[in-house]
């Protein structure tokens, strides 16, 4: 192999990658070997990923070298020998799938995620499966049952969350793409955090199936990548009707189709009531102005729009999202899916011991709050207004998008915290504050990096919204941002010449020891579908 096993694929883009296959200066196998190798040197530091995925980015790669061999790469995807790692709550068939959960520790995945199968038809390596908040519920990874990722570019400040380990994959050079997905903000706020192009589509643009559900009307898949280009190179994969999934929709769109159209001509939103909202902080809302001003610099007009309603977004969102994890979660009651605790005398207290025990207290808070709210009496005073609140966001939406072709506002109101710094669940609500309107009104959102924060010195990342099914409209913004903020680098202690590794080399365990089976007492579900 010589000097190729020394390369850090994980770093190169897209690309990069398949003109080095092309010219054939490395093969996939050598990416792949020299890329797990590379998440075995460093994941100790960031905790990105739960396991990897050996065996399949060998086959894969095996199945690209011949590809190149036979003259048929352009055959390929567009993802042909590119890095790729999943988050854990996307089933991938003979790998765990946990959702970073107690109550899915030892769960094999009998089936494959068909946004997953897709990135892998398209040419992607995959590495491995990727750590988050406990089924996707929080904003730092800290409610992770396997331990918090950290941030690459502070190892003692979370990623964000709840697909950090996604962020933190990327941002390190560990993944050149990784997919999470966002209910309320869990890709566009770890992307800011990360310092990463992070996007959520227009709702329905992605299959949910095969990706274990939380708020089935508010969840979305979507890419983290290093250039805009990579990110919108993993929509085309990923994005188009599943038969498998009613609410996904062809969009027929090429995402990378007008990335060098520039922003000469759009009209971009700026909303004041979120420039002033109350927790954004200075260095944040420096970057959103200093971003509308290289807009307008660049030919874009900055416009004025007022989502009046946005402000009732959270609230909507915390009993929507609830209500719905409360139902979608309902499945794992040891008997059907997840941990059982064993040795009780009638079913009732074995399904209240094992969900005690299975999950974890903010999965916990969330289950007991949807109970309550779907409750007969309660349901009709917050679940029924919030239905109603969730169409007046949306309208308003609609409203804006008359006047502008995308909106720019800030992502999170402030750059990484330290681990433990937000302890009351509230303020870790308000992490996103400035995204989950988006997920209501069922729009495309994405962060994109736009440099460090003037106080912190940490990534910052500004907002780009989209009307729905126009995700092209926000991708040619970040573009644009792109020719003047560059595309995000790799965390500087992850740089490929960064000289020692950082922590100490990562056990992780192979998923090949899922497809042998895992004998953990007590767990059950290796023979269903963990939901999607
Ligand atoms: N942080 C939000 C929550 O905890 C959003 C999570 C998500 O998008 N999955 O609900």
């Amino acid at each position: 192999m010589g000097a190729a096993s020394e390369r850090a694929f994980p770093a190169m883009g897209a690309r990069e990658i398949r003109a080095g296959l092309a010219a054939r200066e490395f093969s996939a196998r050598e990416i792949a070997e020299a890329s797990l190798s590379r998440v075995r040197a460093l994941d100790g530091a960031t905790h990105a990923y739960l396991e990897t995925t050996e065996r399949l980015a060998l086959d894969q790669a095996e199945r690209i070298d011949a590809a190149v061999a036979a003259g048929e790469l352009a055959a390929c995807g567009p993802l042909a020998g590119v890095p790729v790692a999943f988050k854990d709550n996307m089933n991938l068939a003979g790998t765990h799938t946990t959702c970073s959960s107690r109550m899915l520790a030892g769960y094999v995945s009998p089936y494959t995620a068909t946004c997953v199968a897709r990135t892998i038809e398209a040419g992607g390596i995959p590495l491995g499966k990727l750590n988050m908040d406990e089924f996707a519920f929080g904003s730092s990874t800290e409610t992770s049952a396997f331990g918090p990722s950290k941030n690459p570019w502070d190892l003692e400040r979370v990623p964000g969350g709840s697909s950090g380990g996604s962020a933190a994959a990327v941002a390190a050079g560990l993944a050149t793409v990784a997919l999470g997905s966002d209910t309320g903000g869990s890709i566009r706020q770890p992307g800011s955090f990360c310092g990463t192009v992070a996007v959520k589509p227009t709702y329905g643009v992605v299959s949910r199936y095969g990706v274990v559900a939380f708020g089935s009307s508010l969840d979305q898949v979507g890419p983290f990548a290093r250039s805009v280009a990579d990110a919108a190179l993993a929509c085309n994969a990923i994005a188009s009707r599943d038969a498998l999934d009613c609410t996904s929709q062809d969009v027929g769109v090429d995402f990378t189709a007008n990335l060098a159209e520039g922003v000469r001509g759009m009209r971009i939103g700026v909303v004041p009531a979120f420039m002033d909202a109350q927790g954004l902080t200075s260095e944040v809302k420096a970057k959103v102005v200093e971003a509308a001003e290289h807009l307008r610099a660049l030919g874009a007009e900055i416009v004025e729009v007022d989502l009046p309603n946005a402000q009732a977004a959270m609230s909507a969102y915390y009993v929507l999202g609830p209500c719905e994890a409360f139902s979608n979660l309902a499945r794992f009651d040891s008997v059907r899916y997840g941990y059982r605790d064993l040795g009780h005398a009638d079913l009732g207290s074995q399904y209240e011991a094992s969900r005690a025990k299975g999950f974890g207290p903010e999965a916990r808070r969330r289950i007991m709050l949807g109970s309550y709210l779907l409750s007969a009496g309660v349901y009709e005073t917050y679940y029924y207004p919030a239905q109603q609140v969730r169409t007046l966001i949306t309208q308003d939406y609609a409203r804006a998008y008359e006047l502008v072709d995308c909106i720019l506002a800030p992502v999170s109101p402030r750059t990484a915290f330290r681990f433990g710094e937000v302890s009351d669940p509230t303020d870790m609500y308000l992490s996103d504050m400035f995204t989950i309107s988006i997920n209501i009104a069922g729009n495309g959102g994405m962060s994109m990096p736009v440099g460090l924060g003037s106080n912190t010195g940490l990534p910052v990342g500004v907002q780009l919204v989209s009307p729905q099914f126009k995700d092209e409209n926000m991708l040619r913004v970040a573009a644009a941002l792109e020719t003047v903020y560059g595309s995000a680098p790799v965390a500087p202690g992850f740089a490929p010449d960064a000289g020692e590794p950082l922590g100490r080399p990562a056990a992780l365990p192979d998923a090949a020891q899922a497809v042998a089976g895992v004998d953990l007492p007590g767990l059950v579900g290796a023979d269903g579908k963990a939901g999607e």
